[in-house]
């Protein structure tokens, strides 16, 4: 991970399903919250590391139906694949510990035998993972007599039975907690172990990240009865690990805070920034608490505006330009005033926008480029627009003075561009 120089000041690993997304929460408010969180106050210097028991292909799919960030590091397929950055690029050093005591035709061939299991679909199988449907009932006794098989044939595997029906069959290396430690170990030897790590998870396949030691660890308050089993039998008395009282990524938060790892108050709970006067003031929690305002304006969630727009316009550099991702330019303060006519124009819909990736580059002592992708979901219809933000601070010692933004450059982002028709006579951000 070579995105950051130092150690993550915190590193954040967590389950997706059920854990950091909410399948009950059909407004994602819960997520939302901690993506806002994350942005203004831990992307700059910390990682976040998604790891799920989804395939790549059901991963995908998971982000484009959720507003979830993008992970620095994405660990798939209950822990047989890792992946680095954005475009997912694959760690080859795991693959190759993968492949230890590990033949997957013959795991397919002996399960076949059990009338039992269910194979699963075609893109749940991948190298390192080969997965099966099997009642509760009758998941103890056939993990049994399948390792029995495959000791026979000198492999070496790991069956893991989680979600009251998924079991998969895996390298005895393997798993989300080996993964975790793989990556631990790889960042000791780069000298760059996270000064914290958090696991967060809610079921059986879960439980290997809470068994790392020095992990702080969080079972979020909808965790499943496998895993607060697992916990009661093994780790009871382990301080460092929690069982939230609050549902997913709001569990999350709040371990946050329990454990004192850093802020823990999201953005999107402040309703009134101008009455607020925040210790951790960065240049990314600049422009999020600007499209969390925007959101809000859309919405018409701003009460007694005049005062906002003028401290926006106070915030603007007087020759500063905005550049639309239609091309078309304008000074900034231009449109700050045309934002009066798009007030309230999403009241009683849905209307949503977050902001992923933000990346703050000091380019001189009181200057910074900041670059982000801005998600804006209205109804059915998600776009993506790629920003670019020159912000400065008056007094480069002290940035709680305030920021100036100078200069906002938008483009649509790549896989965007064919698909929509985004002329546009309103002035947007
Ligand atoms: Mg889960």
């Amino acid at each position: 991970m070579d995105r950051l120089k130092t150690s993550a000041r915190l590193m954040i690993v967590s389950d997706l399903d059920h854990t950091m997304v909410d399948h009950h929460d059909s407004e994602n408010l819960s997520l939302l919250r901690f993506n806002a969180l994350w942005e203004s106050n831990y992307r700059h210097d910390s990682l976040l590391v998604f790891s799920t028991g989804r395939s790549p292909v059901l991963y995908k799919k998971l982000r484009e139906e959720k507003p979830l960030l993008t992970p620095d590091i994405t660990i798939m397929s209950v822990g047989t694949e890792i992946t680095y950055g954005n475009l997912m690029v694959p760690d080859d050093g795991w693959v190759e510990i993968l492949n230890q005591k590990w033949d997957r035709s013959i795991v397919i061939e002996e399960s076949k035998k059990f009338p039992e299991l269910t194979l699963q679909a075609e893109t749940e199988l991948r190298p390192h993972k080969v997965s099966f449907y099997v009642e509760k009932d009758k998941a103890q006794a056939v993990s049994k007599a399948l390792m029995e098989r495959f000791e026979k044939h000198g492999l070496d595997v790991k069956i893991i039975y989680s979600g009251g029906m998924d079991l998969d069959i895996l390298p005895q290396g393997a798993g989300k907690g080996q993964a975790l430690a793989y990556l631990l170990k790889k960042f000791k030897t780069e000298g760059k172990l996270p000064n914290n790590t958090l696991v967060c998870g809610d079921s059986g396949n879960d439980a290997e990240l809470f068994s790392i030691p020095e992990v702080y660890g969080v079972m979020v308050s909808n965790a499943q009865e496998e895993l607060l089993k697992w916990h009661a039998e093994n780790a009871k008395n382990n301080p460092k690990i929690i069982h939230a009282t609050e549902r997913c990524a709001a569990g999350i938060m709040q371990a946050i805070g329990h454990f004192g790892l850093g802020p823990n108050t999201s953005p999107r709970d402040i309703m009134d920034f101008l009455d607020c006067k925040l210790e951790n003031v960065n240049p990314g929690h600049e422009v999020v608490k600007f499209y969390l305002f925007y959101e809000r304006w859309r919405r018409a969630e701003v009460e007694n505006f005049e005062p906002y727009l003028a401290s926006l316009k106070a915030t603007c550099d007087p020759s500063g330009v905005h550049i639309e991702p239609t091309g078309s330019e304008h000074s900034l303060c231009d449109g700050i005033d045309g934002m009066r006519s798009i007030y309230g124009d999403k009241q009683g819909k849905q209307f949503r926008v977050w902001i992923d990736r933000v990346l703050p580059t000091q380019i001189s002592s009181n200057t910074w480029l900041v670059k982000l992708n801005k998600w804006e979901l209205s109804g059915e219809e998600r776009k993506c627009c790629k920003t670019t933000v020159i912000i400065s601070s008056k007094d480069a010692a002290v940035p709680s003075d305030g920021f100036t933004w100078m200069h906002v450059h938008q483009t649509w982002s790549e896989e965007e561009t064919n698909l929509k028709d985004h002329s546009s006579s309103i002035i947007v951000f």
